[in-house]
């Protein structure tokens, strides 16, 4: 189970880091993610930290991986759907 995770965590490492394709979206098309907590609508990037153990990395070495997310810019929450899934 942990050790799925770590992979998951590590696969979406390596997406965050790949450059994105350009994206051609329809605005009209999109909805407005508003913060669950307190209905703001702006959010500002964190990160939260995972540690990978020597033992499971493939450097040998304990890794720190930053798993980005967005946090409501005005009272911190993170929405569920902002979570990496576990
Ligand atoms: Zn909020």
């Amino acid at each position: 189970m942990e050790d799925n995770y770590v992979k998951n965590a590590i696969k979406k490492y390596t997406m965050m880091n790949r450059e994105q394709p350009g994206l051609n979206v329809d605005f009209s098309q999109t909805t407005a993610e508003t913060c669950e907590s307190c209905g703001n609508d702006t959010f500002t990037q964190v990160f939260q930290m995972r540690k990978l153990s020597a033992l499971l990395s493939p450097t040998g070495q304990e890794t720190m991986i930053p798993i980005q997310v967005f946090a409501c810019a005005k009272c911190g929450h993170i929405n569920k759907g902002f979570l990496p899934k576990e």
